[in-house]
């Protein structure tokens, strides 16, 4: 009707054609591609380099890294070996489909199992921009409080799994007040079928769960 709204269907609709360009490519090569999404320093990117490190034998990862500025993370994972690509949005907060679909090019997509992009560090608005994924995994870190599925919902509603992060900080006794339990069932609530994993990215605590997720996740797609 309006003018407005026009322009705003027009933005969303290029958005969704790469996300759709982008999961036809990652279907008919039937690669996993996770979008991982949570807050500034939950510890995607320790997560991210230990998995690659831990899981290399089994299952092999490429990552789109996106950062607003600098490339400091892109060269923590370019210590593991694995394959990354930096997107710096410059200043916009999240990544877009476009973004992800230009990443893809430059990745050896053939060569990998699995596709990690690390979304810009924001809990907000990279839940509403698809880039074409197969699912979003939500990283929780035990010093953020343990209110943000409450707070934040879209995200939980949406993510295929949840990593709890940096447990380790709440069995040293350390003045953190966080109720693992509490996220659980608040998680729950608004996405049933969501994997949970409380981990330390950090010790390895809880992350053979989490890789045998992987693992499973990455076969059922790639069939036998
Ligand atoms: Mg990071
Ligand atoms: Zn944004």
């Amino acid at each position: 009707m309006s003018r407005k709204i026009d322009v705003g269907k027009r933005i969303l609709s290029a958005n969704e054609r790469y996300a759709l360009k982008n999961s036809q490519l990652l279907g008919e090569q039937k690669k996993l591609c996770l979008n991982m999404i949570s807050s500034p320093g939950s510890g995607k990117t320790t997560i991210l380099a230990r998995t690659i490190r831990d899981v290399k034998d089994k299952i092999k990862i490429g990552v789109i890294e996106g950062d607003i500025q600098t490339d400091l993370d892109a060269e923590r994972i370019k210590a593991t070996e694995a394959p990354v690509v930096q997107i710096e949005t410059g200043g916009s907060c999240h990544l877009s489909a476009a973004q992800v679909s230009g990443a893809l090019e430059k990745l050896p997509v053939g060569d990998l199992d699995l596709i990690f992009i690390e979304n810009v560090g924001n809990l907000v608005c990279p839940s509403a921009f698809e880039l074409g994924e197969s699912g979003k995994i939500v990283v929780l870190s035990a010093t953020e409080g343990d209110d943000k599925p409450v707070k934040y919902p879209a995200i939980f509603a949406k993510s295929k799994v949840l990593l709890i992060n940096k447990i380790d900080l709440l069995e040293a006794g350390a003045q953190v007040d966080f109720d693992v339990e509490r996220v659980r069932a608040d998680a729950r609530k608004l996405n049933k079928g969501i994997e949970i994993f409380p981990i330390s990215a950090q010790t390895g605590e809880g992350m053979n769960r989490w890789y045998d997720w992987l693992a499973e996740s990455t076969k059922n797609l790639q069939g036998d």
